[in-house]
């Protein structure tokens, strides 16, 4: 398995060696393959801790908006509540989905489950919403 480049012939050298069995141009640690700024800004991101502060904060959204469902009496609670549960759901929706494909420190079918939750959250919301938006309201 090659894990090395030389940096100045290019030949492929073995993990372990401190200088190149070509050319002799002595190995530099920087030569080891790493993850691309953005990459990291992304694995950072989706982290899991703050995937699970997105999901909690996308429900908590959830959540006030059915509250606000139950005790509202006119179209204008039933706007806001639609609002707040769109924002929510596609708040957890867009965190599972990023998670799972960007997460790689979880399970692969954890990952799996997320994405198609996450898929399945911002379907949902975007039929309903479209539902709700061809109700004639009077
Ligand atoms: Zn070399």
């Amino acid at each position: 398995m090659v894990d090395y480049k030389c940096s100045k012939c290019g030949a492929d050298l073995p993990a372990d060696s401190k200088f190149c069995l070509s050319c002799g141009t002595k190995v530099a640690k920087e030569t080891r393959p790493e993850h691309e700024p953005v990459h990291q800004v992304f694995q950072f991101l989706f982290s899991k801790n703050l995937i699970i502060a997105a999901i909690l904060f996308g429900l908590l959204l959830i959540w006030i908006g059915v509250i606000v469902l139950t005790f509202s009496s006119d179209y204008t609670g039933i706007r806001v509540a639609q609002v707040l549960n769109s924002l929510g759901f596609f708040a957890t929706g867009a965190f599972l989905i990023g998670g799972g494909i960007v997460n790689d420190t979880m399970d692969r079918f954890v990952r799996l489950g997320m994405i198609v939750i996450g898929v399945y959250m911002i379907t949902s919301v975007l039929a309903l919403t479209s539902l709700i938006s061809s109700i004639p309201w009077t």
